[in-house]
């Protein structure tokens, strides 16, 4: 039986119903009955860039101050990290941290329970480690921020986004931010198939063990998630203490099914996550009926793990659904900067920066040139491009079928 998943209507990001909200969550299953005195929690949350908070990119300041004031009432301390895209140095990530709303949040917070000794505080510690986790599927060993070395315990906070090489960016992917920003691009490029790099988040939700998982599923991002997407209203928050069956129920609202959420999928396989919905205890004030987004756009779809054909007929049927839902990112020229960021992560080399009159001032300026034949489909440069400007392409008969499907 898969751990449940507690479900609640929130509309906004006000105090008063945050702190209803989570505390409901919380309660349903218990949520905080691991958190001792002195103990430190660890608060991994979903900066993926430099964003402010209206854009739904990022974990929203107030739900996780909300959170944060339920720890500290029970006499933990709490430490908030995350490794966005970038290089990971103190300087970089503190850069993040300001324009995603949390030092300013921090700092108030600390205001509020002075008494010596910081309760709350933003991760300093930019120190790597090497890990070994003989059990993994794909990461046997890796590196990771350290930080999560120095804590008792975990909660992953993320944010409920589409995104173009995984389907869905919530609970499971989110741990992909244990991974310095510097060797995101590299851990891409060994593991270029949708299921090994699926296996990844599976194998750092395994290894992490987070005790306690939270959504905000309040504001998400739909389309191009999980960066250059656009905000879409949902309205509730989500919490379990395992994280594939509050992926399964998160994809279940905005509408994805199993086969295009490849880490749902590879969850399912090695038996830790649930094949469907309906093998789900979904409880708290919410039904799932009440709260679906039926027209919740999709950032892309995932070929090799939707077109696996068997004999000559099924792998010919494969090649074609291949060709027509095919997707590669393209630069929109005018919305480009030229910052050189899709450049400087792209794992597969395959991004030169060209000049062409075309670019974003008018008169001429670098734009990013892609190699097709080394482009391994990532969208690391889609993820991390700061004004939108690289977008995900569908061929036309591909688009068409699509929309016709998500209708
Ligand atoms: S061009 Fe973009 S999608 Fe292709 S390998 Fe580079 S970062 Fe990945
Ligand atoms: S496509 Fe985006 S990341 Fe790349 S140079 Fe242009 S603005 Fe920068």
């Amino acid at each position: 039986m898969f751990d449940a998943v507690s479900l609640v209507r929130c509309d906004e990001y006000s105090k008063e119903k945050l702190d209803f909200a989570i505390g409901r969550v919380l309660e349903e299953i218990d949520g905080l009955s691991f958190v001792h005195e002195k103990m430190t929690i660890g608060i991994k949350v979903n900066l993926v860039a430099g964003m402010a908070p209206e854009k739904a990119a990022t974990t929203e300041p107030l739900f996780l101050r909300t959170l944060c004031e339920k720890l500290i009432l029970k006499g933990a301390k709490v430490v908030i990290g995350d490794s966005p895209g970038g290089i990971y140095t103190s300087a970089f990530v503190h850069g993040v941290y300001r324009a995603c709303g949390l030092t300013d949040m921090v700092k108030e917070l600390q205001g509020q329970y002075d008494d010596g000794e910081n309760k709350v505080s933003l991760n300093e510690d930019f120190s790597v480690k090497n890990g070994e986790f003989p059990d993994a599927v794909s990461i046997k060993n890796f590196i990771y921020t350290g930080w999560l070395d120095n804590v008792d315990a975990i909660i992953n906070v993320s944010k409920l986004k589409t995104h173009a090489m995984m389907g869905m960016s919530c609970a499971v992917k989110n741990m992909f931010g244990t991974i310095p920003g510097t060797t995101k691009p590299e851990y891409h490029m060994r593991f270029s198939n949708e299921q090994a790099f699926a296996n990844v988040m599976v194998d750092l939700n395994e290894y992490f063990k987070p005790c306690l998982y939270l959504v905000d599923a309040i504001d998400g991002m739909e389309g191009n998630g999980p960066t250059a997407g656009e905000k879409r209203h949902i309205g509730c928050v989500l919490s379990s203490k395992k994280p594939y069956a509050l992926d399964m129920v998160c994809a279940d609202i905005i509408g994805m099914k199993l086969s295009e959420v490849p880490t749902l999928l590879a969850a399912k396989e090695r038996g830790l996550g649930p094949d469907n919905v309906s093998e789900v205890t979904v409880c708290g004030d919410l039904q799932l009926s009440e709260i679906r987004v039926t027209d919740f756009k999709r950032a892309t779809i995932h070929q090799s793990i939707t077109f696996d054909g068997n004999g000559i007929i099924g792998k010919l049927q494969s090649k074609a659904l291949m060709i027509v839902f095919n997707t590669k990112p393209n630069v929109k020229e005018k919305e480009c900067i030229g910052c050189k960021k899709c450049h400087e992560t792209c794992p597969a080399h395959a991004i030169t920066m060209v000049r062409s009159d075309k670019a974003n001032s008018g008169k001429g300026g670098m734009i990013p040139q892609i190699d097709r034949s080394k482009c391994i489909k990532c969208f690391c440069c889609q993820e991390f491009c700061p004004k939108g400007a690289m977008k995900v392409q569908y061929n036309p008969l591909g688009r068409f079928v699509n929309k016709v499907n998500h209708r």
